[in-house]
């Protein structure tokens, strides 16, 4: 059962940080969903959310994601979603249902850097870079490395290019996490492909976009590292890497592409 000692609803985000460096165990709450789960001791709870927004802002250049924005509004915005072809909402629309996206936050979803995420997994594949209160700009690339530890996320940027992108998953029922994802985006340089939940997290691979998606496919299966777990085995997650990047690089190649 989570246990919480003491709640602040910080002032500033000064204040917030200092409280979140003075104990470990301290922490910042974002929508609650992954922590009300957790069997654990909370000294100081830190609420900020009267100073994250939850807004997504389109700026000329890109797209400004408050850290307390719901994974549900990832899901629904029009503009976010008309530019990446759905691939945001195609990444969260599975995770559970409607009220737990509702609560879900971004902020929390990255900085717990989930093997597992769905979330992590797309914005890795987007230029995407990750604001800390003290840490300021972090490219998601080094962010997924371990960049940003006891910091307050603010707010994420994505930066607008020109690109096709889709999202793959596979889960053993509706619901469930997934036993592998995968998010691929087609630039004007590159092809970027991200595997995830492999179980570990996420990472990023880059392919000339001279290659056919069968030939991306099939390096990703062999570069891709894979272990067991309850959801899989290592062998059948190399399977995955291969059909899930297959069906991903088709859906960007061919509108028409159901998947
Ligand atoms: C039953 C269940 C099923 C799920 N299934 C999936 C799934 O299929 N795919 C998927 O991708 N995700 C899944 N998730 C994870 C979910 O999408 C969220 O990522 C998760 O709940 C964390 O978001 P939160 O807002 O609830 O964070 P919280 O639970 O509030 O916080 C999680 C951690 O992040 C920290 N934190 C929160 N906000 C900030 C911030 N702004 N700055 C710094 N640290 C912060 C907290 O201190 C805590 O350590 C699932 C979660 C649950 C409970």
């Amino acid at each position: 059962m989570l246990q919480i000692q003491q709640y602040i609803k910080s002032a500033s985000l000064d204040e917030a940080y200092e409280l979140l460096q003075k104990n470990r165990n301290n922490q910042i709450l974002g929508g609650m969903i992954w922590l009300k789960m957790q069997d654990r001791n909370i000294p100081v709870a830190i609420d900020c959310s009267d100073l994250l927004s939850d807004e997504i802002i389109e700026q000329e250049d890109g797209f400004l994601i408050g850290a307390m924005t719901s994974l549900r509004t990832l899901e629904t915005h029009p503009a976010l979603n008309a530019w990446c072809q759905n691939m945001l909402c195609d990444s969260v629309k599975d995770i559970v249902g409607v009220q737990l996206r509702n609560m879900a936050t971004l902020g929390g979803s990255l900085y717990s850097r989930f093997g597992f995420s769905d979330v992590l997994c797309a914005f890795l594949a987007l230029d995407t870079t990750v604001y800390f209160h003290h840490a300021g700009a972090v490219k998601i690339e080094d962010f997924v490395k371990g960049h940003g530890e006891r910091d307050i996320v603010t707010h994420v940027f994505v930066k607008k290019e020109a690109l096709k992108a889709a999202f793959r998953c596979v889960r053993r029922s509706a619901t469930d996490l997934s036993v592998l994802n995968v998010a691929a985006a087609r630039t004007e340089n590159e092809y970027r492909m991200v595997v995830g939940a492999t179980p570990k997290c996420a990472k990023r691979y880059s392919y000339s976009l001279d290659m056919s998606k069968e030939e991306i496919a099939s390096s990703l299966k062999e570069k891709v590292e894979c272990a067991s777990n309850l959801r899989g085995s290592a062998q059948y997650r190399k399977e995955l890497v291969y059909a899930c990047a297959l069906k991903a690089l088709a859906a960007i190649e061919e509108d028409s592409y159901a998947g």
